[in-house]
């Protein structure tokens, strides 16, 4: 089975990288070491033949000619192991290591490997010509034990250093893995369901960012794990309420405490209503807060949507005695809305602003700019609410007057649906309140921009 763990690959790759650069360490070396010597032997040489042709000066100087020097240039020759020509001014050759042109006329051109130079300081007694020979066997065999030697201890230390190596990458890697370790069990541990996994975020760098990623992805997950739980308590708990009234309606006809007559048959029919509205609501709800609410979005005129919706519940409004008013700046620039889910937003606010204002109240609906935005507002003149309940207006299933029966004061969901549509629209939903006084609330919509326009064409 191939082994695919990071930790394997890390040592594997690090093995190889360190082999590859101990073996080019070792090739180059070798091939240094033997290039050294060759150019070590040719110095020696050329030194040698320096001092040759001092130690012949000096002869010469001494002798007077060049009487006697053969057996000398012979001895130094075989000592050598070089071929050393000796010639007088004239060319003659007085000394040959090979005695082979002794007084002869030596007319040689120089060449490779051969070394020449005229002997005499001020004045010349003649010229050297040395050539020296291959090293000879014996100097031969001592450098290649030389350069085994050399090839052999290095290969040693690359054997040491490749352990030696391997074993800190090994030590490394594991230091290395080790959180991806830990946020690998925690990975499985959070898949296996148990959300409250966390991991420690000390590291630098990408490690410390993938904890801390994690650690938000968890915080997240949770979240909605609460967010989905809470929901279906309090789903349950309203779904409870009106069933278990539609059963006590029920039970009271099969044990004829009530009559099955159209006055219990119109009550269990509202109970049936409000659940199916309840229903619908919390789909939409759903919806909403998903973010995946289709919006049809156009260019639209406020002014236009409020009288519109404020003029289809001009009767509900007479049928209360609340006098409803609009007010509307002039000029009111166009919105990108989608215009049936803004009018059901109105609705809302308007339906909400009658059912808390007492007869003879009014009930105001003003749109007007301000900066980048357009904003609509619904004030009321009716019972207001008190500062510890405002923050939670808009929190799904509150309700201010918790005594209200469901048929009367709705589902709950209203004002939550309208923040959520008012925001996938990009503006903000707020209240003012004062218990006594009224209410008022009010919602922002950006303005329809030239870029808006562009971004219309180009989709
Ligand atoms: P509901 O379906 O109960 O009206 P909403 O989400 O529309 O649910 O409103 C939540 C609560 O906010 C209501 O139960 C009510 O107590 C309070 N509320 C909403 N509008 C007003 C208003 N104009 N005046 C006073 N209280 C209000």
């Amino acid at each position: 089975m191939k082994n695919r763990s990071l930790l394997f690959r890390l040592i594997a790759a690090f093995s190889v990288v360190i082999i590859v650069a101990l073996l080019a360490v070792f090739v180059f070396m070798t091939w240094s070491t033997a290039a050294e010597f060759e150019r070590f032997r040719e110095r020696l040489d050329t030194q040698r033949a320096a001092d040759l042709r001092i130690s012949l000066t000096r002869y010469h100087a001494t002798a007077g000619d060049w009487t006697g020097v053969q057996p000398y240039v012979k001895h130094i020759g075989s000592m050598w192991d070089w071929r050393i020509i000796v010639t007088d001014t004239d060319g003659t050759v007085v000394a040959d290591s090979d005695e082979t042109l002794l007084d002869t006329q030596y007319s040689e051109s120089p060449r490779a490997g051969r070394l020449m130079s005229n002997i005499g300081e001020r004045q010349s007694f003649g010229t050297l010509y040395v050539e020296p020979q291959a090293p000879p066997g014996a100097e031969r065999a001592l450098l290649s034990l030389a350069l085994e030697r050399i090839g052999l201890f290095l290969l040693l230390g690359m054997i040491v250093a490749s352990a030696a190596s391997v074993a800190l990458a090994w030590f490394l890697s594991r230091r290395i893995l080790a959180p991806v370790r830990t946020l690998r069990l925690a990975v499985q541990k959070l898949g296996a369901g148990d959300l409250t996994q966390r991991v420690e975020t000390t590291n630098l760098g990408d490690l410390g960012e993938l904890a801390s990623a994690f650690n938000a992805m968890a915080n997240a997950l949770q979240h909605m794990n609460n967010v989905q739980r809470q929901m279906i308590a309090d789903v349950a708990h309203e779904l409870r309420t009106p069933l278990s009234n539609i059963r006590g309606y029920i039970e009271a006809v099969r044990d004829r405490i009530l009559e099955p007559d159209e006055e219990t048959i119109a009550t269990l029919d509202g109970e049936a209503i409000l659940l199916s509205r309840l229903v619908d609501d919390l789909q939409e709800l759903s919806i909403v807060e998903a973010g995946q609410m289709a919006l049809e979005r156009q260019p639209e005129d406020l002014a236009e949507l409020v009288t519109h919706t404020t003029d289809a519940m001009a009767t509900a409004a007479t049928a209360k005695n609340v006098q409803l008013e609009r007010r509307m700046a002039d000029n009111l620039p166009l919105v990108l809305i989608d215009y049936h889910r803004i009018s059901q937003v109105l609705r809302n606010l308007v339906d909400n602003a009658l059912s808390h204002t007492g007869e003879g109240g009014c009930v105001m609906v003003e749109a007007s700019r301000a900066g980048d935005w357009v904003q609509v507002s619904v004030s009321d003149t009716g019972e207001g609410i008190e500062p510890e309940d405002l923050p939670y207006v808009f929190d799904r299933f509150y309700r201010v007057d918790k005594s209200r029966t469901r048929a009367t004061g709705g589902s709950g969901l209203g004002l939550t649906i309208s923040k959520g549509l008012v925001e996938a629209h990009g503006g903000k939903m707020h209240v003012e309140s004062r218990r006594g006084v009224g209410s008022r609330f009010y919602f922002t919509l950006p303005v329809f921009t030239e870029d808006d326009h562009a971004g219309e064409r180009a989709a």
